[in-house]
């Protein structure tokens, strides 16, 4: 019996215990990346579900949703945009804070990156409490923007980062349970 593609990614994202700090078991990507195949497939899957969605802009997290967030914005034929921590993008800035377990965190994006009326698909490799991806959202709709959706890789769904999207649809390749 064939393999799903959910099957086939859970057996080269591989666990990595206590990384980057003790409790954290983090999912590691990189045999996805050396796998052009399967890393073809995936693409083709995340974007599959917002194929008639009229995508104008596929706005990624740094660092890991760049990487599958560029191939999906070249084949849905939209724009790229890049969300990254604080202090990295060169030009003018927005800026969304958002709660981690302790203390907090901010995304930063340019601000004329995305226009009003603009159709976005947000991206990630991992869906896991969900602030990253709600405050990436929330980026985006400040600026006139209107979330289609989110894709990721997998969801940690013991997380229910899901619930932090509300009712923004989320589409998962691999969910984890
Ligand atoms: P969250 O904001 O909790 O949904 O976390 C999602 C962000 O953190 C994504 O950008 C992921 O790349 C990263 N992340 C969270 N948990 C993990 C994990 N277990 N393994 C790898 N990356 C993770």
């Amino acid at each position: 019996m064939s393999l799903s593609l959910a099957e086939r990614v859970a057996r080269v994202v591989r666990d990595v215990p206590d990384f980057p700090k003790p409790g954290i078991t983090f999912k590691d990507i990189t045999p996805l990346l050396a796998d052009a195949t399967l890393m073809r497939e995936v693409v083709r899957a995340m974007q599959a579900p917002f194929a008639g969605a009229g995508i104008t802009h596929v706005v990624a997290m740094e660092s890991r949703g760049f990487l599958f967030g560029v191939p999906m914005a070249l084949d849905l034929g939209a724009a790229f945009v890049p969300v990254r921590k604080p202090g990295k993008l060169p030009w003018r800035t927005a800026s969304e804070r958002y709660a981690l377990e302790y203390g907090d965190d901010t995304l930063e994006m340019h601000v004329d990156a995305v226009e009003p009326g603009a159709r976005v698909l947000l991206v990630d490799d991992v869906l896991a409490t969900g602030g990253t991806a709600a405050a990436a959202a929330r980026l985006v709709e400040r600026h006139g923007g209107v979330i289609a959706g989110l894709s990721v890789l997998m969801e940690l769904g013991f997380l229910r980062g899901r619930d932090a999207l509300g009712d923004r649809r989320t589409e998962a390749v691999w969910v984890v349970r």
